[in-house]
């Protein structure tokens, strides 16, 4: 989720210190993604060898900044500006998924006091548990809460069962045992001037930087024989070196064979913008290739050979500016996070929905769940977009929890001094973990007896820490002060406890299995919607001049108008409203008429009869509304020549769909207005005053 850098200089002397530099400075290139805490592993200088160890790791909570103070504290002495003529240093800045930000908790994490292997990792292990639970058994002890230990103490379980394996060796018996999403770059003393990296799910490039002219554009991938894949444990492929065309095999090559590689510096970063200042020559890596560099000689491995494996990764010549690395192909952050959902969506589903045995599971709630059945009503308490995710879901949890829901906007909660009792289980749901207002709700509510459950995007939050239990979204760092795909994962987060919840309820058995159908093909249809940008651009330039958007919608989609409207009145500051399109003839349809925009959000659902009589109204007094229908829907389309077209998900689920559209209406209209659209007018990302 967040960053990981690392360097390694061959034949080209560095000392300490500027390695340290380096790293700090690839860190702060990195910033920008959002971490909470960071850290770094180099060697040790041997005359400071205190410890008996050779690897020095520095870490701390907090900004880069703090990191680097620590780092020019600690590196004063002479033995720091000694040049080596090879050397790796690892660091990383963290977004903590599991345990909270703390010195213990950051990277490198390490597999024994002696910090023999060393790794810095990014995403999330979903095995972890079992892994650590069999690394215990062997005598191992932890000492953080994350899952990122597991894999360091895993290679040196590894390297205590094979000591001839090689350092690639290890770490490609290590991944093959772990589940999840990851990138990683690991260091040992034992291997020193070697550095092993790979990733599953989560990028990472490698950057070469040579004064001579590397002699290929390629890097061939080397894979193990069907033969040697099978004896595996028994024996292992050699290494090829890189820069030399090499059979597709596994030969060791003849020690003449050997390209002799002179001067060369390799950079392993989560994205180009710490890699840029130094090479423009990079390798984006491939989902389990692993990358080693021994002897100064990079080369790429694989385990396995699938039909469609490239021959060889290529060097490729970036580009790009580093501003715009940062935010990708976005003008935004904000953009770039609304184009983030079809993977966002995924990270939140991670190790948590199992589509083959068509089960869900929330680690972070499993023991209370049987308290939970058993509580009275269910309260969600959060504010603004949190609250949203609260009334987009609230149908469905009534739907399989059966039990009374009730929706609180913090703020209003707290002026009424409602009722609380010991059998009432209290949500509270912030992306921050921070608001004000939703904390000192959930303080209201623990004092009465409640139970407490934290829906938040930062793990180690107060009110992460403060809750009895929860469920951490897994979003990763969202920039944009407006949010959207915290919204999201916010609302596949409570739709997973619903799951949760009925999963021994024999009636809602066919229910259940259609919305996991549903959350299954999310990440396709997110990325259909998002298909329909440059339509939704030109409705924009049809509004942008408007003084107001009424958006209007009821059912399952009700939720999607509230946050539409929210987003276009924080982005473009103009007047905006979420209406229940059932309210209508109570009040709102008097501001209807051929002037005043409208969006309406017809689905075929089981109020689609409803919002037709609503939209007849509207059509009734000149209106000319945009629709969000459903895709092939004749009759809708048949009352506008403004729609735009979603497509079907499962009721519950469509208003996942339906809000993407208004995300990026908002984003257009806010553009063509000539608004800051990640840093809105007075708006603060984590509201942490009442
Ligand atoms: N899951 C790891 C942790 O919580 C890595 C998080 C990250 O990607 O920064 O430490």
């Amino acid at each position: 989720m967040c960053g990981i850098f690392a360097y390694l200089n061959y034949l080209t002397p560095r000392s300490r210190q500027e390695v340290l530099e380096l790293l700090i400075n690839g860190l702060k290139r990195l910033e920008y993604r959002g971490y909470d805490s960071t850290g770094l592993a180099i060697d040790n200088p041997e005359s400071n060898n205190d410890d008996g160890s050779k690897i020095m790791i520095v870490r701390r909570p907090g900004k880069v900044k703090v990191l680097e103070e620590a780092v020019t504290e600690i590196c004063k002495g002479d033995e720091y500006k000694t040049k080596l003529t090879t050397h790796i240093g690892i660091a990383h800045t963290r977004w903590a998924t599991h345990g909270s930000p703390s010195e213990i908790n950051s990277h490198p994490h390490r597999s024994d006091l002696d910090n023999s292997f060393v790794v810095v990792h990014n995403g999330i292990i979903t095995n972890y548990k079992d892994v650590k639970r069999l690394l215990e058994k062997k005598g191992y002890v932890f000492e953080s809460d994350t899952d990122t230990e597991a894999i360091a103490k895993l290679i040196h379980h590894l390297w205590q069962q094979h000591p001839t394996y090689t350092f690639r060796e290890l770490v490609e018996q290590a991944i093959l045992q772990l589940e999840g999403a990851f990138a990683i770059a690991c260091k040992s003393k034992y291997f020193p001037g070697e550095c092993v990296a790979s990733r599953r799910g989560t990028p990472l490039l490698v950057g070469i930087k040579s004064k001579t002219r590397l002699s290929t554009d390629h890097i061939p991938i080397l894979y193990p024989s069907a033969k040697k894949q099978r004896a595996y444990n028994k024996k292992l492929p050699a290494d090829i070196p890189v820069l030399q065309p090499a059979p597709f095999n596994d030969d060791t090559p003849a020690e003449d064979e050997l390209l002799e590689v002179k001067e060369v510096e390799y950079f392993f970063a989560s994205d180009a913008s710490a890699i840029i200042e130094h090479t423009d020559r990079v390798i984006y890596l491939e989902d389990d290739d692993v990358a080693a560099v021994k002897d100064g000689v990079l080369s790429i491995h694989r385990l396995k050979k699938s039909l469609d494996d490239s021959h060889a990764r290529e060097i490729t010549t970036l580009k790009m500016e580093i501003q715009q690395i940062m935010k990708g192909n976005y003008d935004s952050f904000m953009l770039k996070e609304i184009f983030e959902q079809p993977e966002s969506v995924v990270d939140t589903m991670r190790g948590r929905m199992f589509f083959e045995s068509k089960t869900a599971v929330l680690g972070g709630i499993k023991e209370y769940i049987p308290e939970i059945k058993r509580c009275r009503r269910l309260i969600l308490i959060a504010c603004g977009t949190s609250y949203h995710s609260a009334v987009a879901t609230r149908q469905l949890l009534e739907e399989l929890t059966e039990l009374p829901v009730v929706v609180e906007l913090a703020s209003d909660f707290m002026d009424r001094h409602t009722p609380i009792f010991r059998d009432d289980v209290c949500f509270f749901i912030s992306q921050s973990g921070e608001t004000a207002d939703t904390l000192i709700a959930l303080r209201y509510c623990k004092q009465r007896g409640a139970l407490i459950v934290g829906v938040t995007n930062t793990v180690g939050s107060s009110i992460c820490r403060e809750s009895h239990c929860g469920v951490h979204i897994n979003a990763g760092p969202e920039i944009g002060v407006a949010s959207t795909k915290a919204y999201t994962s916010q609302f596949i987060s409570l739709v997973m406890f619903a799951l949760v919840m009925s999963e021994d309820r024999l009636s809602l058995q066919t229910r259940r299995l259609e919305i996991i159908e549903g959350l299954e093909n999310l990440a396709a249809q997110i990325r259909k919607v998002l298909q329909l940008n440059s339509k939704v651009q030109e409705l924009a330039k049809d509004l942008y001049l408007h003084k107001s958007l009424l958006i209007m919608g009821r059912g399952f989609n009700f939720a999607t108008c509230l946050e539409g409207a929210l987003k276009v009145k924080e982005l473009t500051y103009m007047h905006s409203e979420g209406i229940l399109a059932g309210e209508l003839k109570h009040g709102p349809i008097a501001l209807v008429d051929d002037e005043m925009p409208v969006l309406m959000i017809v689905m075929r659902d089981p109020v689609y009869t409803k919002c037709m009589n609503a939209l007849q109204q509207v059509t009734a007094r000149k209106s000319r509304p945009i629709l969000l229908c459903e895709e092939g829907d004749e009759e809708t389309k048949s009352f506008s020549s403004r729609y735009l077209e979603i497509p079907r998900t499962v009721d519950c689920l469509q208003g996942i769909l339906t809000v993407i559209p208004l995300q990026l209406l908002s984003y257009h209209i806010a553009v063509l207005r000539g608004c800051d659209v990640d840093c809105p007018r007075n708006l603060a990302k984590s509201v942490t005053v009442e």
